[in-house]
């Protein structure tokens, strides 16, 4: 039976009759507002439509619809991305998936779980806890994200450290091709399987190769005990040397975070604060898990470590409440920054951990030069720095100027050794400062990768390569050259 909508447009009607009712389709632009941006607020564009199937087949019908019809689409999750990867900078399809998202089974034997690509990541813990499981992977967003858009951004988190960051807990993946086809990759889990790692390759692949449409995941024992100590630095340098001290020790936390003074600021002025000095430089929450009878032994080294430091205070949780507290403090940093800011853009650099100091320093310098403050929230243990540069779009060039900063920040990141993103990947938002760590075979060479599987483009075009460029002018050249 036709679904019944009132539109002239024989895309939006053919869309809402492959997911069989009205109210799974939205194309009037007062709903389609909701979804012209994503985490990443400074660019906004209306999609054609969003649509919402209930399963795979349904996933594969709308996208060889848009493919023989020649319609942009993209994937989207929770819309937490902070990247720009779910912005339909082309007008696309949006195909939401947050209706598939059902835990579709559990193996405890076996540790694993199926999920729907909808789920929500903190649901999955939630749903095993109560068996002593969890799962690993705990991004900042963890309350909304779904573990699709986390399989597609590889999402990182404070406890990332030890165990890994997405891409080390997907062991299966169904995807949709930008075709229609449906493929399973991942072999459940096999260890060192034949063929091409493609399980490696979509993950992380931020929405361009296909859409994730089914997910099997690692799921961990709950550690036998965990512990978690605050320390207070007067001075960022001495902060930093510790958590390369903590690491050159030996000891693995399962999470070394880092905040400086500004972000400190942010978190004691918002929802949860701990009580914070707000005169410090420095302050590093570092959790232990594992085997109770390592745990107290750590946790000594640990508070030497930073003594030797000249730590001002620092302590271990008292209880499991106080834990929570610092941890729902610390992971809830980002949005804090809304407490002392009107807007702020956050940065995701990558840098060798002995090189903080410096790089901290010249970010200061970029904060002066730009005139715009800059915190900083730091994965210490790896390397993964977030400058929160903060703003006011209210006030003119101001939003130029913090995209400025940012992207000065990162380019101090790659100057170091380091890299442009940690965990929030390219989208639109990085895509120029990739040229700041990948010459232009690199990128070409990439991008025959995602022309491979996304043969017409339509796939979430324009995101994570810089485009259009040399890079465009020299493949061109090469078919060029190829067709002679
Ligand atoms: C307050 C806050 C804190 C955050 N903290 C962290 C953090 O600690 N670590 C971290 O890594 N990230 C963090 N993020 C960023 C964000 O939450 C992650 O990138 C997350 O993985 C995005 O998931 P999503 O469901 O919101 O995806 P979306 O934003 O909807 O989409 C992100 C990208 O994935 C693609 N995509 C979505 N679903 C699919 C699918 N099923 N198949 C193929 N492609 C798909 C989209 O096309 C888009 O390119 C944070 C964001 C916020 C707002």
């Amino acid at each position: 039976m036709a679904v019944k909508i009132k539109t002239n447009d024989k895309h939006i009607q053919a869309l809402a009759e492959i997911v069989g009712s009205p109210r799974l389709i939205l194309f009037h632009q007062e709903d389609l507002i909701a979804y012209d941006c994503d985490g990443f607020t400074l660019h906004k564009h209306l999609p054609k439509a969003v649509v919402f199937p209930k399963d795979t087949q349904e996933v594969s019908r709308l996208v060889r619809y848009c493919s023989d019809n020649d319609l942009p689409f993209l994937a989207r999750g929770a819309g937490t991305g902070l990247s720009g990867g779910a912005i339909p900078v082309n007008g696309e399809v949006i195909i939401s998936l947050v209706k598939m998202k059902r835990l579709l089974s559990v193996d405890f034997e076996n540790r694993r779980a199926v999920v729907e690509p909808g789920y929500v990541n903190l649901k999955l813990t939630n749903s095993i806890s109560d068996k002593g499981y969890y799962y690993a992977p705990d991004p900042s967003s963890q309350y909304c994200c779904t573990i699709g858009g986390n399989v597609a951004e590889n999402a990182g988190g404070a406890h990332c450290l030890k165990y890994g960051v997405t891409t080390n807990h997907i062991l299966g993946l169904e995807v949709v091709l930008p075709n229609g086809d449906i493929i399973d990759i991942g072999q459940n889990g096999i260890q060192d399987a034949p063929g091409y790692d493609l399980l490696g390759l979509l993950t992380g692949s931020e929405g361009t190769l296909g859409i994730v449409t089914k997910i099997t995941v690692r799921i961990l024992k709950n550690p036998e005990a965990k512990q978690t100590v605050l320390a207070y630095f007067d001075k960022v340098i001495d902060g930093s040397q510790a958590v390369s001290d903590i690491i050159s020790a030996g000891i693995v936390p399962a999470a070394l975070e880092m905040m400086d003074k500004t972000a400190i600021e942010g978190v004691e002025a918002a929802a949860f604060p701990v009580g914070h000095p707000k005169d410090i430089e420095a302050v590093l929450l570092i959790e232990v898990d594992g085997i109770s009878a390592g745990i107290e032994e750590q946790i000594n080294q640990i508070l030497e470590v930073c003594k030797n430091r000249n730590v001002r205070e620092v302590r271990a949780a008292r209880d499991e409440q106080e834990r929570g507290r610092w941890w729902a403090n610390r992971k809830t940093g980002f949005g804090a920054m809304g407490a002392i800011s009107a807007d702020y853009l956050v940065q995701d650099g990558v840098i060798p951990r002995s090189k903080l100091p410096e790089v901290l320093s010249r970010i200061n310098k970029i904060s002066e030069e730009s005139g715009l403050r800059i915190a900083n929230i730091f994965h210490a243990g790896d390397g993964n720095l977030h400058p929160l540069v903060l703003f006011d779009a209210r006030i003119p060039g101001q939003s130029e100027k913090a995209l400025a900063a940012g992207s000065a920040c990162l380019q101090v990141c790659a100057d170091v050794g380091g890299t442009i993103t940690g965990e929030h990947g390219v989208g639109i938002e990085k895509k120029e400062e990739m040229r700041f760590v990948f010459n232009d075979e690199e990128i070409i060479a990439q991008t025959n990768v995602r022309d491979v599987f996304n043969t017409k483009n339509l796939l979430n075009a324009g995101k994570l390569f810089p485009s259009p460029g040399r890079c465009v002018e020299i493949k061109k050249e090469m078919k060029a050259a190829a067709a002679q």
